[in-house]
């Protein structure tokens, strides 16, 4: 063990680290006496986990006593001079695993971005604005040795520790960040490619008065050259400050003022001008002008006192403000005191609706105080805004639900935005955790204040404050004279009779479409299926083509011309004949966007139409792009997923047309009512603002659905009460806490023998309260894995939940160690969404 070798003395000290793996324990190590002064709760550690794996971990105690059955491997580095943990994060850590039931390291592994969990299966490139030759600081031998070899490829970890001869990398590689010579990344994630924009400038020889005096001499009998030349002066005063040629102009700025392309490439040719590139972080707009000094109206007024008032003895207030309200200008107000007040605020927001439109308002006022966390980000760009929360650097982060691991140690105020919204839970993998109702845990350790936001609350939390847990604040009208839509129901039922439905759209739809476009007002059409078709079919025999790993059919994407599984990705092309009978005649079965996009293209032929899902939104600025042209007015009609539902504020939109309402109405979900209120609520939201009243279409095989009549009068308190009353009939949430268990298989027989082992003795152990199944899921197979779910049913504030949960763990580990149900996996998901 190299320089650590050491005799033993009393002043041995170990550490318990959490490491990130999926094991329910702590790992003692010893710590090189040499650290005997660094070492610090909460600090980061490398360590050796089993033979060959290089981890990092966090240090969670310092103790003396030596582990009795082995002997303990000492730490490698210490990563940090300052733990990059705290103590408020270790205790939320904690208890997201204990009631999320998972382990610490399962957590940690989610908290920590990649760059910040060093381990050998981590990858090591050049920084891409690194220049070995131009950089002015000085290197090692052995940091010289390692960016030689990054000039030609990335490298493992474990490679650098064999090219330099050492397991000690850490201060190298930190030495080497710290000059922005290379960055970390896990490779199974995207490379960090960063935005560049294309920047222009003087070259040296021509960057003096004298120097452009001759110049203008030399192409006095060029106007358009001169012309440039001239430009470029006018915004960089290259004359009074030579410094500021350094810095150049936007490449982009200068072509935009009528400047030739060919003129400026003549003078770069002529080494009169040079291009460059520079960096630009992303979401970092650039806004100079002043803050633009909003008055709040009378109810935004009114309910921002309100609540200031519930917070007086409330630690959560809702605000159920209905779309258009103005609920945006309220939270800035809300964060501006409380940061002028020095506490650190977040404001989560659902996934998708984090665009720059949002960031754009906010940034306006907050300026560079405020961090942004999103998933889009590289794992650099992460680390980035995890040091600036850890430095003080933002008091302010807007982010999705990943931010709530970020290092806060002094909330005052956490806004959960669209609270409903089910991308604030995690689906896969552990920690399936809720941000909303970890945001509520973080506020009582904080002793911060949460504000929930969102025009269709979540049944949960308008039940909360109906028991006067949380303060209700209500915001009934919209800002200015704005109106809600009106909403009308196309009858498909009576209009196939009447046979006016052309293709998948109602008689009245088209009309409305038609009408819309006339007076060039835009249209939202909303439909959640993605793809052509959700089904292919024989239509002789019947046969479906069905994915090969799981038990589902296969969506038809026309525009790659193929069946694909939207559960595991599997794909094939569609078959010119049936496989069983030989048949044809394969039709397709159902629609999805890009059939709604194909037909809308055919019905209004001059309209532009764009698409707006999974597939068309997958690059990293997709999505912004196609909002940035709808925004623009450049798309006359948009179809989408929900992804048109959420957030957006659009100035032209007056027709919202909904489709396959029924099919969201009937899905076999205990919230599928709540969904579809929701989803339908949220879409409707997006037509008319200002002075335009806007109009929405739902085309529905069943007009007379008692869900639609509350969606037609905009009542949410009517659909809340019957829902209620539903949920406590059927003992489902808020009245009681769902666990559900699902055990996975390769072999189906296996799968169901131990479903049914563990529930009979969940059964046995737990006969206070109701167990349902096994029972097949909806998809009983995904990706080659069979599963059967296991559901309980907890009343709420009866029992002692942390003692059902911890015998959920113990029977689920008692399983696996029994020999046949040795490779089952057991999964918990607690508030399953
Ligand atoms: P919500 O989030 O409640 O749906 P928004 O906050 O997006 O509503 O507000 C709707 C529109 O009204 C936005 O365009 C916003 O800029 C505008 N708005 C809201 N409050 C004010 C105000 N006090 N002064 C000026 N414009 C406002
Ligand atoms: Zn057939
Ligand atoms: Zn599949």
């Amino acid at each position: 063990m190299e320089i650590f070798d050491q005799p033993d003395t009393v002043n041995t000290q170990f550490a318990e680290l959490l490491l990130p793996v999926p094991i329910p324990k702590l790992f003692t190590y010893r710590v090189p006496h040499a650290f005997n002064d660094h070492v610090l709760i909460g600090q980061r550690a490398i360590v050796q986990f089993g033979d060959r794996k290089i981890v990092t971990g966090i240090i969670l105690s310092i103790h003396q006593q030596a582990p009795k059955d082995y002997e303990a491997k000492y730490i490698l580095e210490l990563l940090d001079n300052f733990p990059s943990v705290n103590d408020l994060q270790l205790r939320l850590f904690q208890w997201m695993a204990d009631y999320y039931l998972c382990t610490l390291g399962e957590v940690m592994n989610a908290a920590l971005p990649s760059g910040l969990k060093l381990s050998s299966e981590s990858m090591v490139q050049l920084h891409p604005a690194f220049n070995l030759d131009e950089s002015n600081h000085a290197f090692s031998e052995k940091e010289l040795i390692l960016l030689k070899r990054l000039q030609h490829e990335s490298l493992a970890y474990s490679d650098i520790a064999k090219l330099l001869g050492t397991k000690h990398l850490y201060t190298i590689l930190k030495s080497l960040t710290g000059k922005e010579a290379i960055i970390l990344f896990e490779e199974v994630k995207e490379k960090y490619r960063p935005k560049t924009e294309k920047k222009i400038r003087l070259t040296a020889q021509y960057a003096t008065s004298d120097a452009l005096e001759k110049l203008f001499n030399l192409i006095a009998s060029k106007p358009k050259q001169e012309d440039v030349v001239l430009k470029y002066l006018q915004h960089v005063s290259v004359i009074h400050h030579p410094e500021a040629n350094k810095d150049g102009l936007s490449k982009k700025k200068l072509l935009t003022e009528e400047i030739s392309e060919s003129s400026l490439s003549t003078l770069v040719k002529n080494n009169v001008f040079e291009e460059f590139d520079i960096i630009v972080p992303r979401f970092d707009i650039q806004d100079k002008s002043d803050p633009p000094l909003i008055l709040l109206s009378e109810e935004q007024e009114r309910a921002q006192a309100a609540i200031f008032k519930s917070f007086e003895s409330h630690t959560v207030a809702l605000l159920h403000g209905i779309t258009g309200s103005g609920k945006t200008e309220i939270y800035i107000n809300l964060i501006r005191k409380a940061l002028d007040s020095n506490t650190q605020v977040l404001y989560l927001l659902p996934e998708i609706a984090l665009t720059t439109q949002i960031v754009h308002r906010l940034k306006k006022v907050f300026g560079s105080a405020m961090g942004i966390y999103h998933s889009k980000f590289s794992d650099a760009e992460r680390v980035e805004v995890w040091n600036g929360v850890l430095q003080g650097k933002f008091n302010f982060i807007v982010g999705v639900r990943s931010s709530i691991f970020l290092p806060f140690d002094n909330l005052g105020l956490i806004i959960v935005d669209e609270e409903h919204d089910s991308s604030y839970k995690q689906q896969d993998p552990a920690p399936r955790y809720n941000a909303r109702d970890v945001a509520l845990m973080m506020a009582q350790m904080h002793h911060a204040k949460v504000l929930l936001g969102s025009a269709t609350p979540s049944i949960e939390s308008y039940y909360q404050t109906q028991q006067g847990k949380y303060g209700l604040i209500e915001l009934n009208k919209r800002f200015g004279d704005a109106q809600l839509p009106q909403v009308m129901l196309a009858d498909m039922g009576r209009e196939r009779k009447q046979k006016t439905v052309k293709g998948e759209f109602s008689g009245l739809l088209l009309k409305k479409i038609d009408e819309a476009l006339k007076l060039k007002e835009q249209v939202i059409i909303f439909q959640n299926r993605r793809g052509y078709s959700p089904m292919v079919n024989c239509e002789d025999c019947g046969w479906v083509p069905k994915c090969v790993n799981c038990a589902v059919s296969l969506t038809y994407h026309q525009f790659r011309n193929a069946l694909v599984c939207h559960y595991c990705g599997y794909k094939e092309s569609l078959p010119q004949q049936c496989p069983t009978c030989t048949s044809t005649r394969i039709k397709t079965v159902g629609y999805g966007t890009e059939k709604l996009e194909e037909e809308l293209s055919l019905h209004f032929a001059e309209a532009q139409v764009q698409r707006m899902d999974l597939d068309t939104t997958r690059s990293k600025n997709g999505y912004e792009t196609i909002i940035d042209q709808f925004e623009r007015g450049e798309t006359n009609i948009l179809v989408g997923t929900q992804m048109v539902t959420k957030g957006l504020d659009f100035d032209h939109v007056s027709l919202v047309g909904i489709f396959n309402a029924d099919r969201m109405i009937h899905f076999p979900d205990f919230r599928s009512y709540e969904r579809a209120f929701q989803l339908i609520t949220q879409v409707s939201g997006r037509a008319g603002r200002r002075d335009k009243p806007g109009l929405v279409v739902i085309q529905t095989s069943g007009p007379d659905h008692p869900l639609l009549k509350t969606i037609l009068k905009h009542n949410y308190k009517d659909f809340f009460n019957t829902e209620l009353a539903d949920r406590q009939l059927h003992d489902y949430p808020p009245f009681t806490r769902l666990i559900e268990i699902t055990v996975k298989h390769t072999d189906k027989k296996i799968c169901k023998a131990a479903s049914e082992t563990l529930a009979d003795q969940l059964k046995q152990n737990l006969s206070y309260i109701r167990i349902l199944g096994p029972g097949e899921p909806a998809i009983s197979k995904i990706r080659n894995q069979f599963l059967m779910n296991i559901l309980l049913k907890v009343p709420r504030g009866k029992f002692d939940l942390a003692n059902i949960k911890k015998t959920i763990v113990t029977l689920s580990t008692q399983l696996v160690t029994e020999k046949e149900f040795r490779s089952v996996r057991v999964m918990a998901d607690v508030d399953p969404m």
